[in-house]
């Protein structure tokens, strides 16, 4: 074809990068000794190997060292023991060590970028221009973290050693949001790429190795699923942060429990993108390209399925066809190509699967009219419309290039449906009118949202999930404290309390109080379910009263009071300070009357009774004032675009405060969830129920909408595991002995719920050192992405 014949038919000739240097990297390294440990290139201990392939041709590149568990033990002692030093080095020297990282990547991003596309199969424009830009960004932009670290975050510390284990869509860049926050907190690392795409991870480490990164700071160790749960089961390691999908996700969140290991989990998704009938429908169909055929649509936050208004649906639809058509698959190194090849063959077989099953569930499945390569895992883009919202199509997480169309006729509709999915990772809103994208986009439940654009990242932007997508950010502020701890040491050992306690002894004839507390389940007082009650001994072990004894079906009640109220969420952060404020000042209209019954419940002397009564108040005045001041934050990162860091509530939050201090302990978790909008049900201290259930009366006169606050009384483990295993619950805190901690997490599996444990220790509740670090549980951070200029 001449030019003149090439201009006519609107058709780019072959335009490929060179993988020469690659080639040269791959043929001249020795790969035998592909685990980096202590700062030593090393075998497996095993000698185990395992292939990575070319996923466009399907021909094996090299074969890798597997790690096994012998080896990660070798890589978790290398990470302890320079975990020290490297904790406690100058932020300056951590700062100098991140930006060594950056530009050593900057001098090889050809070598990357060739080097990733060759091992992924994702095509050279992207990870050129996209993944190893951005995984330079994320080690320059936290090299200024770890220099400021002391300052931003005085009362933190380093977590430890950290576990961390990545999936193979963004091999480089899931590394270097990794590891980039880890070593400005001062942590060590022990990395495992995913096993389809190893390389990349090797090239770092070598990169590494020449920044002058101290040995033993980084350790890559690659392989399978097997060297990842030896990396989740190892003893010596304090955090794990995971990227995968929710399936083993939920598998390391069970297998973490009670360990103490803090833990990250990014996720899986199913986001929306949202057209309304105002939207630029072109633009749109561009950011469609970029929304699923980006990556092949390997991408966890792919925009799968299409939301469009039906009045515009004919026409984006003929829009979507039409550009679908001039997509260009092929080879991944070809400048022009849109759409490389699958990861892997078994990648390629569960996509045309999924898409099988979809059209026999009804699913109308297009795909343009264009030979495949005849090699290669690649696969034809979809469009399936017809799509019914229970349609496998619409529900589950293809990761292949194929988009689910549904259609909406007005917003609400448009939210119910977007919101209709067990993920909650990102979503995209296509509107000309900012009013209306605005208003929808907090409606939404994802962790990102993108007006008129989509899969826009950057370092500064915290990233990662609502509901089962995980929970977790990488990057921004936020990011950084996923690697942080507190510096205060742990309480106490809490020791387990005996159920005696909770049946009837014989006869008390000593009876102070003569009622038996109810429960308080929307805003009503009401008698528990089974109509048990169980007696509440004073500190000399007479009966100072009878509480509810609440049951599974209390609870369920309380999570549907809680649930239904949505005036608490909706009030404005200035009504939520207004009621706060209103239920301190009832408090402290009977301040005497709680310090005596304090203090009759557990023996405290009468002035530290009447303490933890007025610092109860203060501590309420606190989360009143943080209502509205606790705020999200405006990030510009470096594109025409703002990014509005939202703090939005959890929603339904369990808490469960433990003995100590029964009324401190109670306001000091209720109040900053009630501050950032959760609704609440508490399970109070067991030993001194009578302490809450004394707060119905002022919970009631103090214009706290029905439902905000339930209270259900009881035995905490039983309730604690009730709520922990209720899929209506969006957060658990619990403070408690360690075994009902460790359930707490094992039964939060079923949706991912964000739990908090005190993993066995006592708090101490005078300290104001928790105000804030329960206002930050108290909200899911979600990043508003608004792109501006024409
Ligand atoms: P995967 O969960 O199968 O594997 C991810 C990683 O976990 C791999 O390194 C794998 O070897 C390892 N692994 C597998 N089983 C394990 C186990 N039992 N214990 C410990 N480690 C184990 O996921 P994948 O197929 O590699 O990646 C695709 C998934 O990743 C998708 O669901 C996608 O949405 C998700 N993802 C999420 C994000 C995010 O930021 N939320 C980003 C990229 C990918």
């Amino acid at each position: 074809m001449n030019i003149l014949e090439r201009f006519h038919a609107m058709e780019y000739g072959p335009a490929p990068e060179s993988r020469e240097e690659a080639d040269l990297w791959l043929g001249s390294r020795d790969f035998s000794k592909s685990l980096y440990i202590a700062g030593e290139w090393r075998a497996a201990s095993d000698g185990k190997t395992f292939e990575t392939r070319d996923p466009a041709t399907g021909k094996v590149l090299t074969k890798v060292s597997e790690a096994s568990k012998a080896d990660v033990d070798a890589a978790v002692a290398a990470a302890q023991k320079a975990l020290p030093k490297w904790s406690a080095s100058s932020g300056f020297d951590r700062a100098k060590v991140l930006y060594a990282i950056g530009r050593g990547m900057q001098r090889h991003q050809r070598l990357l970028a060739v080097l990733e596309s060759v091992d992924n199969g994702k095509p050279i424009r992207e990870s050129r221009d996209v993944d190893v830009p951005l995984a330079i960004r994320h080690f320059l932009y936290h090299a200024g973290w770890a220099q400021t670290l002391d300052k931003e975050f005085p009362d933190q510390k380093a977590v430890g050693v950290v576990g961390q284990i990545i999936p193979w869509n963004f091999p480089l860049l899931m590394l270097a949001w990794k590891i980039a926050p880890a070593l400005a907190a001062g942590c060590t690392v022990v990395l495992k790429p995913a096993e389809f795409t190893p390389l990349t991870a090797i090239l770092f480490a070598e990169i590494c190795e020449r920044a002058g990164v101290p040995k033993g700071v980084i350790n890559i160790v690659p392989g399978g699923p097997e060297t990842g749960e030896a990396i989740v089961n190892q003893p010596g390691i304090d955090k794990i942060a995971f990227t995968g999908s929710s399936e083993v996700g939920k598998i390391i969140r069970r297998e973490t429990a009670g360990s103490g290991k803090k833990l990250s989990l990014e996720l899986g998704g199913k986001s929306a993108f949202i057209v309304f009938e105002d939207a630029d429908l072109d633009s749109a169909v561009e950011g469609l390209v970029d929304g699923i055929w980006f990556n092949q649509g390997q991408v966890c936050c792919a925009g799968s399925r299409l939301l469009v208004q039906e009045s515009v649906a004919d026409a984006l639809i003929a829009k979507v066809k039409q550009r679908m058509s001039r997509l260009r698959v092929g080879a991944p190194l070809d400048k022009n190509t849109d759409i490389g090849p699958l990861v892997d063959k078994t990648q390629l077989e569960r996509v045309k699967g999924l898409v099988s099953e979809g059209a026999a569930q009804g699913a109308d499945c297009w795909q343009p009219d264009f030979t495949l390569p005849s090699s290669g895992y690649f696969v034809l883009p979809t469009l399936a419309t017809g799509v019914s919202p229970s349609n496998i199509l619409a529900q589950e997480e293809v990761f292949g290039p194929v988009l689910a169309t549904m259609t909406f006729r007005n917003q609400d509709e448009a939210i119910e449906i977007a919101n209709n999915t067990r993920y909650g990772l990102a979503a995209s809103i296509w509107s000309e009118n900012i009013n209306v994208a605005l208003h929808v986009a907090p409606q939404l439940k994802a962790g990102v949202v993108w007006i008129n654009g989509t899969n826009m990242f950057d370092a500064a932007c915290g990233f990662g999930g609502y509901r089962e997508s995980g929970f977790g950010r990488e990057g921004g502020r936020e990011g950084m404290l996923e690697y942080l701890a507190p510096k205060a040491a742990p309480g106490a050992e809490i020791k387990p309390a005996s159920k005696a306690g909770f049946q009837r002894q014989g006869d008390y004839d000593i009876l102070s109080i003569d009622r038996t507390a109810k429960l308080f389940i929307g805003g009503k007082q009401v008698r528990p379910d089974g109509n048990y009650s169980f007696p509440v001994l004073d500190k000399k072990g007479k009966l100072a009263g009878e509480s509810g004894q609440g049951n599974r079906k209390d609870i369920r009640d309380a999570v549907a009071a809680a649930r239904a109220c949505k005036a608490w969420g909706e009030a404005t952060a200035y009504n939520r300070a207004q009621v706060l404020y209103y239920f301190a000042e009832n408090l402290s209209g009977r301040a005497a009357e709680f310090a005596a019954r304090l203090a009759q419940l557990t023996g405290a002397a009468p002035q530290a009774a009447r303490a933890e009564v007025d610092l109860s108040i203060e501590r309420l005045f606190y989360h009143a004032g943080m209502s509205d001041k606790f705020e999200g934050r405006v990030h510009q990162p470096p594109s025409r675009a703002v990014t509005l860091a939202l703090n939005e509530p959890v929603g339904v939050l369990g808490v469960v405060p433990g003995d100590d201090a029964p009324l401190l302990g109670l306001i000091s978790m209720v109040a900053p969830a009630l501050a950032m909008g959760n609704t609440v049900v508490a399970v109070p201290s067991a030993r001194s129920p009578l302490v809450a259930t004394g707060l119905y009366e002022v919970i009631e006169y103090s214009d706290i909408p029905a439902g905000a606050i339930n209270i259900v009384t009881g035995y905490p483990s039983e309730l604690t595991a009730v709520l922990a295993k209720h899929d209506d619950v969006d957060g658990l805190w619990v403070v408690a002995e360690a075994d009902t901690c460790t359930y707490a997490e094992v039964e939060s599996v079923g949706n991912l719920k964000r739990v908090w444990t005190s993993n066995g220790r006592a708090i101490d509740w005078t300290s104001d050192a928790h105000n804030d670090t329960f206002l930050r549980r108290a909200v899911e951070i979600k990043n508003v992405w608004v792109p501006y200029g024409d």
